[in-house]
């Protein structure tokens, strides 16, 4: 493994690495907003601010558990020190509870229960909680948990336009909430979920004017990121989660039936639509694909226009994989320096996206290291 000479990272790339893969222990649990558990995409992590940036550090997971990295309680103005062992490292913060978990539906659905705040100014929600691939072994993506939090109550299976555009709503004007998140898990129709997320984003839109991100598999018609497009998606996002098809073939046997191929054909015919930098795809770290791989992959899709989302593995309670171990800081301080240059050079930064996980960014640190190559930070 190539590793990125650790001098030349600043304090807050090697922290942020370091939290990001070990996770952290919390003295008090109830510490800041509530952390998601189960759900689609990563999660069983915590938002937590640090010097100046805002990153999803895992809390619920083994590996945090036993985490060298303690986040003392909060005080009354939400700042907790933390520490490695004696060490005091430096002071975090968690963001508050948002306003708008306070309120319901008419019927008396909690708003969380509808759509999450992530991060600190990202409103996420899953339209559809179930997916054609979940209930099967054979089938399944082994890293998601997203019928878990529909078994625990935690969530409603499917989220209607309106319910979507009056929390958006008030997430906005309570919260200050500045993009807008949906994803899907996929049903059995050949838009893979397209045609929900249109009907979404065309309410959430009207309702707040709020940049929106959808995600779902490649569609069978490409016309329908037109269509996606026209109803006020500005971003989509299409996850290949691996790059390598043997990695893909056995962490998601059911997905990976449809082929990277078939991705990158998708990838431009949605960039044609989006822009360079709006379409983007996560590559989970840590389930396979070596650093090499993920480079060839980055390179790959950054000259399609295509932002590659690497984000570390976190191994989720409850889903085939909860004892997996996340890759280490060192591997993720390998791939990532590199890719943020790459993206810096070809004009396609966090800062450039309009809305979803690239915009957020607080599932990777990547983003941290194209602001040190735009900037030299
Ligand atoms: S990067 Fe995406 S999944 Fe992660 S916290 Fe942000 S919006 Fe949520």
């Amino acid at each position: 493994m190539t590793d990125f000479p650790s001098a030349l990272l600043t304090k807050k790339q090697f922290l942020l690495s370091e939290l990001q893969t070990r996770g952290l222990r919390l003295v008090d649990p109830k510490a800041g907003a509530a952390s998601r558990r189960g759900g689609a995409g990563p999660t069983d992590h915590k938002a937590v601010t640090l010097l100046g940036t805002t990153i999803m550090v895992p809390v619920h997971t083994r590996g945090a558990a036993t985490s060298p990295y303690v986040a003392n309680p909060p005080d009354r103005h939400g700042v907790s020190v933390l520490r490695n062992g004696e060490e005091t490292v430096c002071e975090i913060s968690f963001p508050p509870q948002p306003r708008f978990y306070g309120l319901s539906t008419e019927d008396g659905i909690p708003f969380w229960k509808i759509a999450q705040l992530h991060s600190r100014d990202t409103l996420a929600t899953t339209v559809l909680q179930t997916c054609i691939r979940y209930g099967n072994a054979a089938t399944k993506c082994q890293f998601c948990a997203i019928g878990e939090s529909l078994k625990g109550g935690r969530t409603i299976a499917r989220k209607t336009p309106e319910q979507l555009a009056a929390v958006a709503s008030a997430a906005q004007k309570l919260d200050g909430i500045r993009n807008v998140v949906m994803t899907t898990g996929t049903p059995p129709t050949d838009d893979r979920g397209a045609a929900v997320l249109a009907e979404c984003a065309a309410a959430i839109k009207s309702a707040t004017g709020l940049p929106i991100q959808a995600q779902c598999e490649p569609p069978a018609d490409f016309e329908w990121f037109s269509r996606m497009r026209r109803a006020g998606v500005d971003a989509l996002g299409m996850h290949l989660e691996a790059w390598d098809e043997d990695v893909r073939r056995r962490i998601m046997p059911g997905k990976a039936g449809v082929p990277r191929a078939y991705y990158l054909e998708a990838f431009a015919a949605a960039v044609a639509i989006f822009g360079r930098g709006q379409v983007s795809t996560y590559l989970l770290a840590g389930l396979g694909d070596t650093v090499e791989s993920l480079h060839n992959a980055a390179r790959t899709l950054i000259d399609l226009g295509v932002y590659p989302f690497i984000v570390p593995f976190v191994p989720v309670g409850g889903t085939p994989l909860a004892s997996h171990l996340p890759p280490s800081a060192e591997f993720m301080r390998a791939v990532l320096p590199p890719v943020g240059e790459w993206l810096s050079a070809a004009g396609m930064t966090s800062e450039t996206v309009k809305a979803g996980c690239t915009k957020c960014a607080a599932c990777s640190t990547l983003s941290t290291f194209e602001k040190q190559s735009a900037c030299a930070a």
